[in-house]
This record gives C-alpha cells, sequence and structure tokens, in this order.
C-alpha cells in the first residue's frame, strides 16, 4: 500500500477543493480554445461566449466534440496555439478517412509525463526500479508516453519497444527488470515463450509491477496475467485525444481507475439521448481536457462505455474512480438484434482454466441469418480425449448462450493456430459488413 505516500498533493485535494481548481481551469480552458479557429466558430454558432462558462455547471452549455470533428478539423486546425508554440504532434490511424492529430507544447508534455509518473508512482513504482516498455514508440502514444512518465518518476528504463519477445524476455533477465508496461494481450505472449524457453518469471526474473491497458480486459485476464508472471498488475487508460497513458490508473485496491479530475472534468452521458446517467450507470465517458494549452479539447465524447464507481476509495485519493473499460460504443456487435461486447465473451472464456487467452469472434451470413463462430485456443493438449472435448465445447456454448443471448459455434483449436496480431489484439471479423 502507498497510502500515505502520493506523488502529487492534489491528489487527495477535497472535492470543494478539486471543484475550485476544475472551474478557474476550465473558465482559462475556455477562453484560451477561443484562439481555435474551430471552436471560435462552434460557439459563436451556437450563440455562447466564453463569459457564459462560469461555473463546471455551465459546462452543458458547450457542444460535444467528436472524433469527426478531430478528422473534420486535420491536420491544425483545432489547434489553440500556433504552430510554432507547439514541439510534437501523435496521429492516430483513422481506419476511415482522415487520421487524427494530436498537438503538443513543452508544457502539455511536462503535464503529462507529471501524470504517467503519478499513476506509477501510485502503484508503487520508485527511482530503485528499472521500467520495460514493451509498446510500439512513434506515433503509439503508448511508447512516449509511458517513456516520459517513468523517466520523470527516476527509474531506469529500458525503451525496448514492441515485438521482438526473445530480446524482451533477455533484458528482463540482463537488466533485472522489475516493472513492465504491456498490452494484455502481449503480456500472456510473454509469458508463453518463457514458458518454452524453460524460464520462471518468479524464479528468473525480478518482475514485480506490469501496467496493462490500451485494450479491453476482463478482470479474470487480469489474475491470470498475474498468476503466470508473479506480478501484480494494474489496469492503465487512455487514449492519444487525452495525450495517452495517464488518463486513468488504478490504484493498489485493484477496484477501479482514479481518473485524475485535475487534468479531465469527467462526465458519463447516455450515447442516444445524450443526457448524463447517474453515478453508478453505464454510459458513454465524456471528458474535457483542462490543463492543455496546445489543443484542449471540450467536452470530448470518447466513445468508451464505464461507469463511476460511487463511493470513496479506501486508498486517500479523491479523484473518482471509473470502471474497467466495457468496450467502444462502436465495437459492440448487434448480432440479430441483440448488442454483444466482445468483453462479454472473454469472461466467460476466461472462466476455464483449459483455454488459453487468445480467443477471435467470426461473424457471418448463413442462410441469410447471422452467425457468431468463437474460436479460441487450448492451454495445454486437451486434444486425446475426445469426449471430454465435446463435453466442454458444450459446456463454453451453454455459458456463452447464458450470456449473451444467441448459441455461437464454438472451436477449439490448438495454442498457436489464431494469427498473432502486432499492435492490439484483433478479436472480432466481422464478414457481414460485405453483404450489406
Ligand atoms: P486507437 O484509437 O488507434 O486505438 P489509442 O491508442 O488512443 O488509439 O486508443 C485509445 C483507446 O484504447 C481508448 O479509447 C479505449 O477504447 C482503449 N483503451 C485504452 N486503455 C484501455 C483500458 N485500460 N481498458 C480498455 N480499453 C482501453
Ligand atoms: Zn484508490
Amino acid at each position: 500500500m502507498t497510502t500515505g505516500e502520493y506523488y502529487n498533493s492534489e491528489e487527495t485535494l477535497s472535492r470543494d477543493a478539486l471543484e475550485a481548481l476544475q472551474t478557474q481551469r476550465l473558465k482559462e480552458t475556455v477562453s484560451r480554445c477561443m484562439r481555435s479557429p474551430f471552436y471560435k466558430e462552434r460557439f459563436r454558432e451556437n450563440g455562447i461566449s466564453p463569459e457564459d462558462i462560469k461555473s463546471l455547471d455551465d459546462l452543458k452549455k458547450i457542444p460535444f466534440t467528436t472524433k469527426q470533428d478531430l478528422r473534420d478539423t486535420y491536420p491544425f486546425g483545432m489547434a489553440s496555439v500556433p504552430l510554432k508554440d507547439c514541439v510534437r504532434l501523435h496521429s492516430s490511424s483513422g481506419t476511415t478517412g482522415n487520421p487524427t492529430v494530436i498537438l503538443h507544447s513543452a508544457k502539455d508534455l511536462s503535464e503529462w509525463a507529471n501524470a504517467v509518473a503519478r499513476c506509477l508512482w501510485m502503484v508503487g513504482c520508485r527511482p530503485d526500479d528499472v521500467f520495460q516498455n514493451t509498446s510500439g514508440y512513434g506515433m503509439f502514444t503508448g511508447g512516449l508516453g509511458f517513456q516520459y512518465g517513468a523517466e520523470k518518476l527516476g527509474m531506469l528504463t529500458v525503451p525496448a519497444a514492441a515485438g521482438n519477445t526473445l530480446r524482451q524476455i533477455k533484458f528482463f533477465t540482463d537488466f533485472g527488470t522489475t516493472v513492465v508496461h504491456a498490452i494484455p494481450s502481449y503480456a500472456s505472449r510473454i509469458y508463453e515463450v518463457m514458458r518454452d524457453k524453460g524460464i520462471d518469471p518468479r524464479r528468473d526474473t525480478k518482475l514485480r509491477i506490469l501496467a496493462i491497458g490500451a485494450e479491453p480486459h476482463s478482470e479474470d485476464t487480469r489474475r491470470r496475467i498475474e498468476d503466470m508472471l508473479g506480478v501484480k498488475a494494474y489496469n492503465s487508460f487512455g487514449m492519444s485525444e487525452m495525450c495517452g497513458p495517464g488518463v486513468a490508473f488504478e490504484c493498489p485496491e485493484q477496484n477501479g481507475m482514479h481518473i485524475w479530475e485535475d487534468y479531465y472534468i469527467v462526465e458519463i452521458i447516455d450515447p442516444v439521448t445524450l443526457e448524463p446517467v447517474p453515478d453508478g450507470q453505464v454510459g458513454e465517458l465524456v471528458l474535457t481536457t483542462i490543463n492543455r494549452e496546445a489543443m484542449p479539447l471540450l467536452r470530448y465524447r470518447t466513445r468508451d462505455l464505464t461507469r463511476i464507481i460511487p463511493g470513496e476509495c479506501p486508498c486517500g485519493r479523491s479523484h473518482r474512480r471509473i470502471d474497467r473499460i466495457k468496450g467502444r460504443s462502436d465495437d459492440m456487435i448487434i448480432l440479430r438484434g441483440v448488442n454483444i461486447f466482445p468483453i462479454q465473451v472473454e469472461q466467460i472464456l476466461m472462466q476455464f482454466s483449459e483455454l488459453a487467452s487468445d480467443y477471435l469472434i467470426t461473424l457471418d451470413t448463413e442462410g441469410g441469418n447471422d452467425a457468431m463462430t468463437v474460436e479460441v485456443e487450448l492451454s495445454g493438449n486437451h486434444f486425446d480425449d475426445y469426449t471430454a472435448l465435446q463435453r466442454l465445447e458444450k459446456e463454453i456454448t451453454r455459458m456463452l448462450r447464458d450470456e449473451i443471448l444467441v448459441t455461437p459455434r464454438v472451436r477449439l483449436l490448438p495454442k498457436g493456430a489464431l494469427p498473432q496480431s502486432e499492435g492490439k489484439a484483433v478479436r472480432v471479423r466481422d464478414n457481414r459488413k460485405q453483404y450489406q
């Protein structure tokens, strides 16, 4: 427990003091936004002026900002400062239309590093730790974002970057790596390669903390990763539009992620009515950046579905907690009129110790109807006993049907049969679209 040891004094501000700070920063942000061609026009169109925003409650007068707005203003139309005051841009590759660009000033980068350092300190990282980052560097913010945060905290950093699992493992043992940042699908992969090479993470490495994030994963997946690698794994949430990692992070309680409210104003809305939902209820996360210079975003619709966890956290931090991300509203599968999130399937699969972590959901049209196939790898060699295998397949099918209300076809595969992806895992393949 790090209770009593906080990286920034803002972490334990009283609710009143936190809201006063948010109000002041919101007003500064709104006036800064008037230097952005996009927001200037947005405010004019909607008949609002910066003076109308005096309290947190006034935030709702401001229209939402969407990913489409970022695309429409690509590359620099959203900036609130001249380009000469920016020192870096990150860009996320859009699958449709233009990519999006986020600009940063030197102060933005320093604040971002502070937020990441705060997260890492919270879970017990200290300057005598050795931090290894398995994220791709470059445009993907999980690389440089963690790099600068870990350096700011004062750890020895190993910017190993993505891929080359054997080299990652060699670095763990040679450099005495204690903290690793990895996406959950890659954490499992590391373990599998270690096992194949006869390396026992508990005996042969000093690994103790893992930051896992960037993609949805279930509680069971986390526990599996902890058991496999002999570490504590903490959920890390962020997105390029909000800088990257460092937006929200679990504390040692491992019960929800503190979202840094001195950096962001948090709203959870019903994605259909766009009205706020009460604390505890799932909706879409909407964030306003309140300490960014180059490119502040007001009421940005993240598309991520989560909820505020009601109540205070025993760790003493006053910043509210969000629950694990349930998925993006655009990840939702609609199958025969039923709404399904891939994480629901994962939650069931991970309850079976016979199954490994890799799975793929394929959607097809068969005889005019939607059909779902769930392919999942077995963790060991269970192919000898055909009856047991059939029983397992049946049991998985039954549990999936109870959870998602449609009956999928389940296929059990030998280890390594599913294609490995370089970055975030691909969990759904929708072959129906080409017929629509
Ligand atoms: P891209 O949009 O290209 O995936 P980002 O790297 O900015 O680029 O991804 C941000 C998104 O990743 C978030 O909006 C969210 O959907 C997902 N994400 C990030 N961290 C987590 C996490 N801890 N749990 C679940 N999903 C996450
Ligand atoms: Zn806490």
